[in-house]
């Protein structure tokens, strides 16, 4: 072997795994069982105090999930990951280490319209208080910042519109506020942006999405960057304090740059439970092995269709930023020049009626809630997704009653065209 670093792509194939030392079964195998027995008496022990690494319980860890957290890891350029049920479930076990009853984090108002619930609704009820802030005005996030505020939360490429977030200007801000710069990576994949590279202290991902890329398993991913100093001002007695559910450990002392990862693991995936089924992290593992050649793909099919869009006399608009016209391209040739993303949002001039009346008439694209499928899907956020929220927040979100959002897949570009060509025909 030469002592090359491996590249991307090659990373996507091969980081984590190995022939199976007992088979030689090439492909990850699928452990698919609950428990591992232990060597012995002492060997248990050391496993349950934390004084060895091993597997227990496929609640706190697996051998197939092992690989697909490895492998994260290295795409992302981080020092270690945690795999979970769902991209909610990294959410709720990433803040659980991070805020206690009475704390606040900021949040970017452009996500995906499930956070904003979970952030809203759900987390108010442990008592962790989301403070709103606009990603388009930098300032406001300096403005949020309060004693008690613990995390910032950011999309790299923000739901539903696409838009791309200045994540190191706002990973300025989490500095100088002394709180890491959590960032949801779910719509740009590694293969687009790295948000380590440009100051992320933890990154999470919706492995639902483009990771595994098949709109066949839900799944999600803690990335710790080892980046950020836990023991400042006992802000986070979780990773500083003595834990004692483990005789007294103090995980940041014990485990240094991937602490963050073992807390997640030890004491969120541990005591709340949202495992990742070693099924779906074979699944998720698969597609990730094409996610360079399917994201390069969908970006270019999604520039494709977006070009179209924007020449149609029904279209009022189309938001990507991988069109040279759009405020965000600016952003977008800076942070991800290989691909603005495939997920955008356009309106209609005809508002909510022809919204619906479009989605109604398409027949390649499947209009349901999800992104990052290989197949194209659309869906009208105002009356699904975005729902929740009154007109006001619809539009700040990017929701408003006249947009249509669009996942756009790995079909041939010639034929989505044909297809919104024919609903927009009316
Ligand atoms: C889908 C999604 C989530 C939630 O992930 P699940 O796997 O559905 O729980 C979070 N963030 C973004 C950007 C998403 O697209």
């Amino acid at each position: 072997m030469s002592d090359r670093l491996p590249g991307f792509s090659t990373l996507a194939v091969h980081a984590g795994a190995q022939p199976d030392p007992t088979t030689g079964a090439r492909a990850t195998p699928i452990y698919q069982t609950t428990s591992f027995v232990f060597n012995d008496a002492d060997h248990a022990a050391s496993l349950f105090g934390l004084q060895a690494f091993g597997n227990i319980y496929t609640r706190i860890g697996n051998p197939t999930n092992a690989v697909l957290e490895e492998r994260v890891t290295a795409l992302e350029g981080g020092t270690a990951a945690l795999a979970v049920a769902s991209g909610h479930a990294a959410q709720v076990v990433v803040l659980q280490q991070l805020l206690q009853p009475g704390d606040e984090f900021i949040a970017a108002r452009k996500l995906y319209g499930g956070s904003i619930n979970q952030f809203s609704h759900a987390f108010k009820s442990f008592g962790w208080n989301v403070v709103w802030a606009d990603s388009d005005d930098i300032a406001s996030f300096e403005r949020a910042v309060t004693p008690r505020t613990k995390a910032i939360f950011i999309e790299s490429i923000a739901n539903p519109g696409g838009s791309i977030t200045d994540i190191e200007a706002i990973s300025t801000v989490a500095r100088k506020a002394g709180v890491p710069l959590i960032v949801d990576n779910t719509l740009a994949s590694p293969y687009l942006i790295r948000p380590i590279d440009h100051g992320a202290d933890i990154v999470v991902h919706s492995l639902t999405k483009f990771l595994g890329g098949h709109g066949n398993s839900l799944g999600g991913i803690i990335v710790d960057a080892g980046t950020f100093d836990w023991s400042t001002g006992g802000k986070y007695p979780m990773l500083s304090e003595p834990r004692p559910e483990y005789h007294g450990i103090r995980l940041q002392e014990t485990f240094g740059n991937f602490a963050f990862a073992i807390a997640c693991r030890v004491l969120g995936l541990r005591d709340l439970g949202p495992a990742l089924s070693p099924f779906n992290a074979f699944m998720i593992l698969t597609g990730i092995e094409t996610l360079p050649l399917r994201m390069q793909k969908h970006c270019d099919n999604a520039k494709a269709v977006a070009e179209f869009l924007a020449g149609h006399p029904a279209v009022a608009s189309v938001s990507y930023a991988g069109l040279a016209s759009d405020k965000y391209n600016q952003l977008a040739r800076k942070y991800a020049p290989k691909g603005a993303g495939a997920v955008f949002t356009f309106s209609l001039k005809g508002g909510y009626d022809a919204g619906v009346s479009l989605v109604s008439k398409l027949q390649l694209f499947s209009h349901l809630a999800n992104v990052g499928d290989t197949r194209s899907l659309v869906i009208h956020p105002a009356s699904t997704t975005h729902s929740q929220l009154d007109d006001a927040a619809k539009v700040k979100s990017g929701a408003g009653p006249d947009v249509v959002r669009l996942s756009i897949g790995i079909e041939d570009k010639e034929d989505l065209i044909a297809d919104l060509e024919q609903a927009l025909a009316g």
